[in-house]
């Protein structure tokens, strides 16, 4: 990705920021506004390690990604973004004794390749298919991977539209023309910290046209119709459940196995994380109950997040009070008049947060104001 520190050797403007300006006005708002490249995973929890489904060895462990057994036959990929970019997020396989079920196409062909390779560590067994959990380009940009080696690709019916209505435009299009209004954001802002969060956007912006324009796009080639779900799929001895939820981008499908307690639930649950809520398709309140869902589920359920480190239900409790934070900030301010372009800047990360990484402020906290705010208009809660 492109350091945007160094645009002034480009461009002979006076650089946006200097990196230590930058460093202290974010940190000053108690986060730090970076892409994935800049955030370290936590250890894994205590309570994790008391957990006898969860092995405390990785099987492997690349720097960018490592693969954990976390139960009979079920496996984590946890990604790392500080040490590598090839998975960005998180996946996991399923070992039945007939076939096998992949997950995340992730961002790079690369970490596809190298969850193929953990999982053939372990068993020789067919891959039935790879399941991207939604289109994002973090979970489907290495798709292309499994066309290349024949293994069926599944997603929600809406994936592979979404994967070309959101990322072809990018492809081979002028730099200028598709970042040039965040950066016009950037000059126009009326605060530092507009400033501060719009420049964070072209980060994840500037990220993404790269990712973009480095890839060959692999399509889902296997539609799951969501009135279809759920679908059971038998693995021989290992039963996976594919479900899909409202929430985080209109296309999400989560993989429980249910007489184990485990969830690989994709981006709608980012584990101490800011949840990024910029899809327009994204619904606050539709995630909200789908996050209430998840913590009717057995009090011994592990979770497998989007991003971040595996967790139980706690990792759920958390997601729910960082949204119950946001709305509750939003609420007053919509209640007292502030207009909505104001509100999406003016919310503070509390405390107890300030560890939570946000991607872009303009994917995560903005467009949860601006959502919340529509819903209230539109008198849905
Ligand atoms: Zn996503």
């Amino acid at each position: 990705m492109i350091d945007v520190f160094s645009r002034d050797r480009e461009t002979d403007n006076a650089p946006l920021f200097s990196r230590r300006s930058f460093l202290a006005k974010t940190s000053c708002f108690g986060a730090f506004y970076a892409v994935a490249k800049l955030i370290p995973l936590p250890a894994l929890a205590a309570e994790l390690a008391l957990d006898s489904r969860v092995s405390q060895t990785p099987l492997v462990d690349k720097g960018f990604a490592s693969v954990r057994k976390i139960g009979n036959g079920l496996y984590a990929t946890i990604s790392d973004g500080s040490k590598g970019l090839q998975t960005i997020c998180n996946g996991g396989f399923l070992v039945g004794k007939d076939s096998a079920l992949l997950i995340e196409g992730f961002t790079q062909p690369a970490g596809a390749s190298f969850q193929m390779d953990a999982l053939r560590m372990v068993s020789q067994v067919p891959v039935k298919a790879a399941l991207d959990t939604h289109y994002h380009f973090d979970h489907s940009m290495g798709n292309s991977f499994y066309g290349a080696n024949g293994v069926q690709l599944w997603a929600h019916a809406a994936a592979a539209k979404r994967i070309v209505d959101n990322y072809v435009p990018l492809q081979g299009a002028d730099k200028e023309a598709v970042l040039g209004p965040a950066e016009k954001r950037i000059k126009d802002a009326k605060s530092d910290t507009e400033r501060a969060h719009a420049q964070s956007d072209l980060n994840a912006l500037t990220g993404l046209f790269a990712v973009a324009n480095a890839s060959v796009l692999g399509l889902p080639n296997h539609p799951l119709d969501p009135a279809k779900l759920p679908l059971s799929v038998d693995l021989g001895g290992m039963t996976a459940v594919l479900e899909s939820y409202p929430g985080h981008s209109g296309t999400d499908m989560v993989v429980r196995v249910p007489e184990q307690n485990v969830v690989y639930a994709g981006d709608l649950l980012f584990s101490g994380w800011y949840p990024v809520c910029f899809d327009e398709k994204a619904t606050v309140s539709g995630w909200r109950e789908t996050l209430k869902k998840f913590a009717e589920l057995d009090k011994d359920t592990l979770f497998v997040p989007g991003h971040g480190q595996i967790c139980g239900q706690e990792g759920i409790a958390a997601l729910r009070e960082v949204f119950d934070d946001i709305a509750g900030q939003a609420e007053k301010m919509y209640k007292a008049g502030v207009p909505v372009e104001e509100a999406q800047h003016r919310y503070t990360v509390p405390d107890k947060f300030k560890n939570f990484p946000i991607y872009a402020w303009g994917f995560t906290i903005g467009p949860a104001i601006t959502k919340l705010y529509s819903e209230w208009k539109a008198g849905k809660s």
